[in-house]
C-alpha cells in the first residue's frame, strides 16, 4: 500500500485509456481539462488486460512506457501503473477507489471522450462512479454535439457532475494511427515524436 498523500483539496484530473498507443488527440484534452478547471495534477493511467484474454494488444508495459514518454517534461502529467500491474481487467470505479485511497480528500476529475460518455451506463457500478467524480467529457465529432448536450443535460438532471471540456475537434484514434503504420503510411504527427521511435525501435504495430 502507497503512502497516503493529504491533499489539502486538490483537484487531481484522471485520464483513462487504452492508450494503443498514446497520440496527441489524448495530450490536447487533458491539457485543456487542466486549464478549464484548474487542476493540479493529470494521472495517465493505462487500462491492463488479462494476458491470455487479448493477445492482439500490445503489452501493458509498452503503452505504460509510451504514456512516460508522452507525458515526461509536463510536471503536471503523472502516470500510474496500478492498471497495467493488475491481473485482472480494471473498472473504473476500482481505480477510483484506490485514488480516493492514496489522494485523502480530493476532488476527482474524470477524464473522458464523447464515446466513452455516451455509454456511460454500460459501466460496472457507473452510479457510484458518477457519486465519485466530476465527469468532464471531451467532444470527438462535429455532429454528435446535439446529442451528447442532450446526454450530458440527462445525466446532471439525475444529481451528477457532467461538463463538456472546450476542446478543438480533433478525428484522431488509435485504431486509425495503428492502421496506418500497418499499411505503411506516415502517421508520424499523430504522436509525440519520443512515442512515434518508441513504436519504430520496437517494431510495434507493423
Ligand atoms: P482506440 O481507437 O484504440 O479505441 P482511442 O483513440 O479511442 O483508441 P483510447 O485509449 O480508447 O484511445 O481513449 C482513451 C480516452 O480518450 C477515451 O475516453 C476516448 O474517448 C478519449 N479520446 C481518445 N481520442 C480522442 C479524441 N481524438 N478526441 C476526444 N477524445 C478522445
Ligand atoms: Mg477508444
Amino acid at each position: 500500500m502507497r503512502r497516503k498523500l493529504n491533499c489539502q483539496n486538490k483537484k487531481i484530473g484522471i485520464m483513462g485509456g487504452t492508450f494503443n498507443p498514446i497520440h496527441i488527440g489524448h495530450l490536447v484534452m487533458a491539457q485543456e481539462a487542466l486549464e478549464f478547471k484548474n487542476l493540479d495534477e493529470i494521472i495517465f493511467i493505462p487500462a491492463g488486460f488479462p494476458p491470455h484474454k487479448n493477445k492482439d494488444i500490445t503489452s501493458g508495459l509498452k503503452r505504460l512506457e509510451m504514456v512516460k514518454l508522452a507525458t515526461e517534461g509536463n510536471e503536471k502529467f503523472t502516470v500510474l501503473d496500478y492498471e497495467v500491474k493488475k491481473e485482472s481487467k480494471s473498472y473504473s470505479m476500482e481505480t477510483i477507489e484506490y485514488i480516493k485511497e492514496i489522494y485523502q480528500d480530493c476532488s476527482i476529475y474524470f477524464i473522458m471522450g464523447e464515446d466513452s460518455f455516451m455509454y456511460i451506463e454500460k459501466w460496472y457500478k457507473y452510479e457510484e462512479f458518477l457519486s465519485e467524480v466530476t465527469v468532464l467529457v471531451a467532444r470527438r465529432s462535429f455532429d454528435k454535439q446535439k446529442v451528447l448536450r442532450e446526454k450530458i443535460n440527462k445525466i446532471n438532471l439525475d444529481g451528477y457532475y457532467v461538463e463538456e471540456i472546450p476542446t478543438a475537434f480533433l478525428d484522431i484514434s488509435s485504431t486509425e494511427i495503428r492502421k496506418k503504420f500497418s499499411l505503411k503510411k506516415n502517421p508520424r504527427y499523430y504522436l509525440p515524436d519520443k512515442v512515434y521511435n518508441y513504436i519504430i525501435k520496437e517494431g510495434l504495430y507493423v
